[in-house]
């Protein structure tokens, strides 16, 4: 067996290993956490904190707290406008709207009232 198939080897029982210790938690407290199904696609999900299994979609409440908490964490971004130098009238300052948030993962912890 070369090292390649070795590697493949391991990875399935690592990934065997992470499999049965999700089986086995009884995930007692979540976060919410931005989750990738697939390379493109995202969501705001439970996140279980012991062994980061998917636990379902978040309340609205804790979606709000989410936004809130990755809004917080964002720093914003001061643009300098052009200035028209013939009125000599200076636009201003304008902030950058945070369009593109960072995937990220709350820190806030919630008790799993499910269990
Ligand atoms: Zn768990």
């Amino acid at each position: 067996m070369n090292r390649k198939d070795e590697i493949y080897q391991e990875l399935k029982a690592l990934n065997d290993e992470l499999k049965d210790i999700r089986e086995n938690c009884k995930h007692p407290t979540y976060t919410i956490s931005t989750f990738s199904w697939r390379v493109g696609s995202f969501d705001n999900m439970r996140m279980c904190v012991e062994c980061d299994e998917v636990l379902g979609e978040p309340s609205e409440k804790e979606l709000e707290e989410f936004n809130q908490e990755i809004i917080d964490k964002t720093p914003i971004i001061e643009k300098q406008t052009d200035t028209d130098t013939d009125s000599k009238h200076t636009i201003g300052l304008d902030l950058v709207e945070v369009e593109q948030r960072p995937m990220g993962i709350g820190t806030k912890i919630y008790k799993n009232e499910n269990i």
